[in-house]
């Protein structure tokens, strides 16, 4: 789902905190003309409890795009504890007390000619905004699978979480909205199945949690992490990461979507089959349930995963 953007009061841009309307790059730069830039999406939830903004997962977030880094051949000044320390800055500089939204940018900053990712300088930028719910998590999602085939890695690796490789997605979501869904499910060139436009995915059959691998053109997911760590070590439901065929998705007994934005997200037919009985699924709900509670900070085994604002 587009939603518009109400950013936060200032965003951090060429090395300072600077009010949002100052944080604007040209049209030449290296990154508007190419693609040349990787991203993050982060979130801070609000707990009410201690009226505090918790991130998640900060410190996998920011270790995911500094990795990444060297797919991009990026060299930016800030280190890992600089960008962990930015995120939560501007979480207290907008005095934002809810759910909010971090984006960390890397991007090629220089105005040059020619793509290419060596020898052209790149800088850190990262804005925030509020946000809740940004897909319907309780009464399931109607999907479809996509005509677009999911970039692969010896293309734009979905890993990167590279600006450019975000057309792909693009082409997909539209499709898949177009045609009245509410999300598209990306195939691989073999005809495996990959992840969502901006997700994961998840099938359960008989019991089992079952996911595409590493190596299927995904994006290696936080939340995915987050509830692969939490189905095994918390609820002992098995975990299995491996090749999905596309009719796995019509006869197994769940499906659901995983990611930062999406957060927990069952699904409740693919390709207009209904999955189940058509209605999110007993351990989709479960997980969803736990994931809430780990990310308000409300299970202190998890707490490190939290990181206090305020
Ligand atoms: N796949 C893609 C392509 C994504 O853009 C995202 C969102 N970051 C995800 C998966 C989910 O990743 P995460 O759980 O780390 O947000």
């Amino acid at each position: 789902m587009a939603k518009h953007i109400e950013p936060g009061p200032f965003a951090y841009f060429e090395g300072d905190y600077v009010p949002i309307e100052k944080a604007n790059v040209s049209i030449l730069t290296h990154s508007f003309n190419y693609g040349t830039a990787l991203f993050e999406g982060i979130r801070g939830y609000h707990c009410p409890d201690t009226n505090n903004v918790l991130i998640f997962r900060l410190k996998e977030h920011v270790d995911r795009l500094v990795r990444n880094f060297a797919i991009l051949c990026m060299n930016v000044p800030e280190t890992r504890a600089d960008i962990e320390r930015i995120c939560v800055e501007l979480v207290k500089r907008s005095g934002f007390r809810e759910g909010v939204y971090l984006r960390p940018i890397g991007y090629k900053c220089e105005r040059s000619l020619g793509p290419k990712v060596h020898d052209v300088a790149s800088s850190f930028c990262c804005w925030i905004m509020k946000l809740g719910d940004y897909v319907d998590i309780d009464s399931g999602l109607d999907v479809v699978v996509s005509s677009w085939r999911r970039l692969s890695d010896n293309a734009i690796p979905s890993r990167a979480k590279a600006v450019g490789g975000y057309v792909n997605s693009s082409l997909a979501s539209s499709e898949a909205k177009q045609a009245g869904f509410d999300e598209a499910i990306f195939l691989r060139e073999d005809g495996s199945v990959s992840e969502g436009s901006a997700m994961n995915l998840f099938i359960v059959q008989d019991g089992t949690l079952i996911t595409p691998p590493p190596t299927a053109d995904i994006l290696l997911g936080i939340t995915r992490n987050t509830v692969m760590e939490l189905a095994s070590k918390e609820l002992g439901i098995p975990v299995v990461e491996r090749s999905i065929a596309r009719t796995e998705l019509y006869v197994c007994d769940e499906v659901f979507f995983t990611g930062t934005g999406a957060q927990v997200a069952p699904v409740r037919s693919v390709d207009r089959r209904k999955i189940g009985n058509g209605e999110p699924g007993p351990i989709s709900k479960k997980l969803q349930d736990l994931y809430f509670q780990v990310v308000q900070g409300k299970v202190a085994k998890y707490a490190h995963w939290c990181t206090p604002v305020y």
